[in-house]
């Protein structure tokens, strides 16, 4: 294999190990699910207004619910069927949402979706007309962050973006369901960023991936050799090699400022999955009813990569890699680090779904809390350069004032404190309650002023 320069970012960062068990396993279809639910909020921003009616029948990628204002997401029916209930259901977080509950029969497609396995590669719409139907398809982040994608790729007036970079870092330990995407769709995969693009009138593209995906830099970097623009940037491993801001420095050596967006130093960055949904929306015309799910732990039996409609039960997804373990202890949607552990089953995958992590009881459990020893050893591997031991403590004692002048709202949640603390230390809880408080306080203010 080729040499690469590898680059990553400065400061902080940790190595968690990898874990990548179903790395080697191609995406399968998971046979359909006999009943979804598809909530109207799987995005951050506004809940979607719902469109159809309960008793309804509705065909695959049938627009259930409209996107409210601009910072909102469309939403699809992912199965053909009646629409059983419309009601509030508990997703992920644990708050009940405002959800589609569809009896499946068959699978009827909109007729307007090309299934075809055609590859499409000429663009022929304006960059105006792609940022509508992403809009239109419901396409959002699908690294986790569920931010719009139209939202993005509408660069604010007075700032102007030079790169786009593509997130294939997949930096979370146990999570492949990226990785194989890039193997598996690459050349869909350059189209979406020849789209992306051509959205955001940039002329430069870098694709992010971390070393130990070393087959899919080959591939990625033997395609973009004859897609102008276009290059591939081979990372150290090191997490959070995937966040938004650590990536952008480590690509460009440009560091987004404290409170600022991507765009403010020319960056926009999308991952991996969004890309090829934007492929598929704007050459195949299909909304974003199923997305690449891995369901991973050292006790599962079959840890795997499976294509996913949106609405399926966790539960269902489990079962396909070989059930539940009987030594499971707990439960997470996403991966060990940023991921949020469930107490139900019957939760539905949603558009941020990338991974279900089944981890067992033996490391499930907490260990007891010690007094912080102040070995500043969170400090050293905070990648946003806070202080996190003293961010905990002002948490602790509610002096949300002093946390905001620590910039505790720069935090990135990356868990890279709680992880290497050795006195086990919940360090990453109580910045989070931190940060919901002094979030509190900044819109309180704005309702103010406004
Ligand atoms: S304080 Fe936030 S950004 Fe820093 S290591 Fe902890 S979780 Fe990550
Ligand atoms: S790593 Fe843990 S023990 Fe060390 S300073 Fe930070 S909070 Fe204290």
């Amino acid at each position: 294999m080729q040499e690469y320069k590898l680059k990553t970012f400065p400061r902080g960062g940790v190595h968690p190990a990898e874990n990548k068990l179903s790395a080697a396993s191609a995406t399968r279809p998971l046979p359909l699910p006999e009943r979804v639910v598809i909530p109207v909020v799987q995005h951050l921003g506004a809940p979607a207004e719902p469109v159809v009616q309960k008793g309804e029948t509705v065909v695959t990628g049938q627009l259930l619910a409209r996107g409210r204002g601009f910072v909102s997401a469309n939403i699809h029916s992912s199965v053909s069927g009646k629409v059983f209930r419309i009601e509030e259901r508990p997703d992920a977080s644990g708050y009940k949402r405002l959800s589609f509950v569809i009896d499946r029969q068959g699978d009827e497609w909109d007729p307007s979706i090309d299934r075809s396995e055609t590859l499409r590669e000429n663009i022929q719409i304006s960059r105006e007309e792609i940022i509508r139907k992403i809009q239109d398809a419901g396409i959002v982040g699908m690294g986790g962050a569920t931010f719009p994608t139209h939202v993005k790729l509408n660069v604010p007036k007075g700032k102007k973006a030079d790169i786009l970079i593509i997130n294939g870092v997949e930096c979370e330990p146990y999570l492949t369901a990226d990785h194989r995407l890039m193997l598996e769709k690459s050349r869909e995969l350059m189209v979406g960023i020849r789209i992306l693009m051509k959205a955001l009138e940039v002329n430069r593209a870098v694709i992010g991936i971390e070393n130990n995906k070393p087959d899919a830099i080959e591939l990625l970097d033997n395609l973009a050799g004859k897609d102008e623009g276009i290059t591939v940037q081979p990372l150290k491993v090191k997490y959070p090699q995937g966040g938004e801001k650590q990536l952008i420095k480590a690509i460009t050596g440009r560091e987004v400022p404290s409170g600022g967006l991507p765009v403010d130093v020319g960056a926009v960055v999308h991952n991996v999955g969004t890309t090829f949904a934007a492929y598929e929306a704007v050459q195949k015309n299909k909304p974003l009813i199923e997305r690449i799910v891995t369901v991973t732990g050292k006790s599962v039996k079959e840890p795997s990569n499976f294509v996913v409609r949106i609405g399926t039960p966790v539960a269902g997804v489990i079962e396909a890699a070989g059930g539940l373990p009987e030594d499971t202890g707990k439960v997470v949607l996403g991966g060990p680090m940023m991921g949020k552990a469930i107490s139900k089953l019957d939760i539905p995958v949603t558009k941020g779904t990338s991974g279900i992590l089944i981890i067992p009881d033996s490391e499930a459990h907490r260990k007891p809390v010690q007094p912080c020893i102040r070995c500043a050893r969170c400090v050293s591997v905070c990648p946003m350069g806070l202080e996190p031991y003293l961010l905990m403590s002002l948490g602790q004692k509610q002096l949300w004032d002093k946390a905001r002048q620590e910039s505790v709202m720069d935090c990135i949640e990356c868990g890279s404190c709680s992880f290497t603390c050795p006195a086990d230390r919940p360090l990453l809880d109580y910045i989070r309650l931190d940060k919901m408080r002094v979030g509190e306080l900044i819109r309180k203010e704005k309702k103010a002023v406004s």
